[in-house]
């Protein structure tokens, strides 16, 4: 199977094929169902989007973990959010380049689960506080005073 990312109106996707990349029930390619569902273009050979917003990352951590994450809820799933930080600060004193990538990603899996918890909408958030600008001087770049944040 090629590796290579492939684009929707293609129809020479040998995953589509797969009976495994098909969405149960409906006979669909699981690809067709996922990108009309995050309403995206390029997607994985799962199907699922290979690059993503906010929104979409949100989404995703809530259809592979949702119904565990509100079992667990905002307490428990901090204690593993700060787990996942400590282990991104050892990758970063002594781990691979490999190790401190997948580090990274943990760590922001576990904070969008912390958002999902929660029931922040991390796309509205991250536009309110930073989207026109540094929220202390409203400034792109900022230009704060280098004491107040060096
Ligand atoms: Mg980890
Ligand atoms: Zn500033």
């Amino acid at each position: 199977m090629p590796r290579k990312s492939w684009r929707p109106g293609s129809n020479n996707n040998p995953w589509e094929k797969m009976p495994c990349h098909r969405a149960p029930g409906t006979g669909r390619a699981l690809a067709e169902v996922v990108r009309r569902r995050y309403n995206h273009s390029v997607v994985f050979p799962t199907g699922y989007p290979m690059s993503m917003t906010l929104g979409q990352l949100q989404q995703r951590i809530r259809d592979l973990y949702g119904e565990k994450d509100s079992r667990r809820g905002v307490e428990g799933t901090f204690m593993w959010f700060m787990e996942e930080v400590g282990e991104l600060s050892a990758a970063l004193r002594g781990g691979s380049p490999e190790e401190q990538t997948l580090e990274f990603a943990d760590v922001l899996a576990w904070l969008v689960t912390l958002a999902n918890c929660s029931g922040v909408d991390l796309d509205e958030a991250i536009a309110r506080k930073y989207g026109t600008g540094c929220p202390g001087c409203a400034q792109t770049p900022c230009v704060c005073l280098r004491e107040y944040k060096p």
